[in-house]
């Protein structure tokens, strides 16, 4: 129950971009829903349900996020909201968005591609899935607020 990759993982291995936050409690540190918390090491995660993030040089890295080859060790099993991004959920006005983080620089390059709307119009049909709706419904979490570099993309209806 992920979504495709757009960005190449060679091109994510030689970025750093994810996984590194400015913030111990950053709004942009992924939010997990009840199956991500499940699924991931218990004493990774705080009370409010977001991983426990980790004071390192001048960043908050995530506790998931091996810096000697710069990879997720919990890739198989990640977050939902980590195997969405760049792409990400947004909420403004109570409507809700898919939108896109243009701090990624894949994304940056990309956005006014082919392949880019067509992955947009790929990922709207799988958010459109009856189980990923009721997913999303049952954690609100996973959805933010509007945040400065995200680019709305497309009103989602959650009925
Ligand atoms: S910012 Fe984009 S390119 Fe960089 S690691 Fe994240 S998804 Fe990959
Ligand atoms: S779970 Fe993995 S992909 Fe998600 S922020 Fe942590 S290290 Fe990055």
């Amino acid at each position: 129950m992920e979504p495709k990759q757009f960005v190449p993982s060679k091109f994510c291995l030689s970025c750093d971009v994810c996984c590194r936050f400015s913030e111990a409690d950053s709004a942009w540190s992924p939010a997990l829903t009840d199956t991500d918390i499940l699924k991931l090491p218990k004493e990774l995660i705080n009370q409010k349900n977001k991983f426990e993030l980790k004071s390192y040089k001048d960043v908050y890295l995530c506790p998931c996020f091996r810096l000697e080859d710069n990879r997720c060790r919990v890739y198989q099993s990640r977050p939902f909201d980590c195997s969405l991004y760049p792409f990400l959920l947004v909420k403004k006005d109570n409507k809700f968005f898919l939108g896109v983080d243009l701090k990624c620089p894949f994304l940056q390059d990309k956005q006014n591609s082919h392949e880019f709307q067509g992955f947009v119009k790929y990922l709207l049909a799988f958010l459109g899935q009856e189980d990923i709706k009721e997913l999303i419904k049952i954690n609100p979490q996973i959805i933010g607020d509007y945040q400065e570099d995200v680019i709305f993309l497309q009103e989602i209806n959650l009925s």
